[in-house]
């Protein structure tokens, strides 16, 4: 206790805050009022108004190392190409939370993570806020994806976060269970394998057994297409390694944009 006592003296104990999952797909959800982005409203709406944000989002990658954004003001980051310029025009001014940022620096013995001022908010991250919480006055501050670690070790990394929900913080992950974007078919069906994937990770979840979840990409040829790389999926481990199998599960947004995205998402509260 004398760790977290250290790192959160300034941040009071505040009722638990749920742990979240967004399936974040296109990122024209941000501007476009759709049932995706109606809900991500909706559940921004009826939360407890958090103290701070920590999103993981898909779009913060490192190598060998684990980033933590640590900047008074992180800037909007346009991380995509091919869109109109309305979506390049959107800014999403919250501010960073530094004195936060590094408290959960600081807290973390399994990894050793480090400061970053370089980042800021990537559209995994703002994308959904900018629905969630349109008025942007909450601070927010991201985490990166080290692509060196097991899906376990990212689980066992967000195990050490647990006690941030503890300090009114809302955990984000975000980015999609499936997400496969060499498969995408406007308008079809989704494929078997998107299907069983999701499924998969759906029962798991409502079993409460998040380590068959955290072993999800290791199954063979449907996990393969369902998410040829792993960046979509690794968010989702921190979602459910804040997480207390005692908790709460309810699912949204379950279905599938282009075939190849499973948008679902989930709170655990
Ligand atoms: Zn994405």
């Amino acid at each position: 206790m004398s760790d977290l006592n250290t790192a959160f003296a300034n941040l009071p104990p505040t009722p638990r805050m749920p742990a979240l999952f967004i399936g974040h797909g296109n990122p024209m959800n941000a501007i476009e009022d759709n049932a995706y982005s109606r809900s991500w409203h909706e559940v921004g709406e009826n939360l407890p108004v958090p103290a701070a944000i920590l999103c993981v989002s898909a779009h913060w990658m490192t190598s060998g190392t684990t980033l933590v954004h640590v900047g008074q003001q992180p800037a909007t980051i346009h991380d995509f190409g091919g869109f109109p310029p309305e979506l390049f025009a959107q800014q999403y001014p919250a501010p960073g939370a530094p004195e936060l940022a590094q408290a959960t620096i600081d807290l973390v013995r399994s990894s050793h993570l480090e400061a970053d001022t370089e980042w800021g908010l990537d559209h995994g991250a703002w994308s959904v806020l900018i629905r969630m919480f349109p008025k942007a006055n909450i601070p927010v501050f991201q985490l990166s994806l080290d692509l060196r670690k097991s899906a376990r070790a990212h689980f066992e990394l967000a195990q050490e976060l647990k006690v941030l929900r503890e300090r009114g913080v809302l955990i984000i992950g975000s980015g999609n269970l499936v997400h496969n974007l060499r498969a995408l078919r406007p308008g079809a069906a989704p494929y078997d394998w998107a299907q069983i994937f999701d499924a998969h990770v759906a029962k798991s979840l409502e079993q409460r057994d998040f380590l068959s979840v955290t072993d999800a990409l290791s199954l063979g040829r449907v996990a393969q297409l369902a998410n040829p790389t792993p960046e979509h999926f690794l968010p989702s481990l921190y979602s459910i390694g804040v997480a207390d199998p005692k908790d709460d599960l309810s699912f949204f947004n379950t279905s599938f944009d282009m075939a190849s995205l499973s948008m679902r998402s989930f709170i655990l509260s």
